[in-house]
């Protein structure tokens, strides 16, 4: 629409939207857990209460990953569905924060949290995530 598209044809013709980015993976030969200060993990966008839980892991670096910590890649996604609400919505011309918004109360998970997902899985680094998505 901020290249002068109508919003009513926005709103008939997009049915999902995706975002992704490809982080690295941490190595499996070398991973290993990491203390994690709470308030690191507040920060980067963890509830206080998954904070007291999860278990940050990290690659030490060895032969198998030529001591980087990371072998392979994997994709963090943001998927937002053009339903009723979030069509509403582009055709009165609301703005990007606001459908956001609306996504986000209707479901989508956004590429940050995607991406802590997937830390707290073990699968890769907070510093990854960190560095690919914003809060
Ligand atoms: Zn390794």
């Amino acid at each position: 629409m901020n290249m002068g598209i109508e919003p009513f044809l926005v709103a008939t013709s997009v049915h999902l939207i995706c975002a992704q980015r490809l982080i690295r993976r941490i190595c499996k030969e070398c991973t290993e857990p990491v203390d994690v200060p709470v308030q690191t993990l507040i920060e980067e966008g963890y509830s206080p209460e998954e904070a007291k839980t999860i278990q940050i892991q990290k690659g030490k670096g060895c032969g198998v990953c030529n001591n980087t910590g990371y072998k392979g890649r994997c994709g963090l996604y943001e998927v937002m569905e053009v339903d009723d609400e979030i069509r509403e919505l582009v055709l009165v011309g609301a703005s990007a924060v606001e459908l956001k918004k609306k996504a986000i109360e209707r479901g989508m998970i956004t590429l940050r949290r995607s991406g802590l997902i997937k830390v707290a899985a073990g699968i890769t680094t907070l510093e990854e995530v960190a560095r690919e998505t914003i809060h």
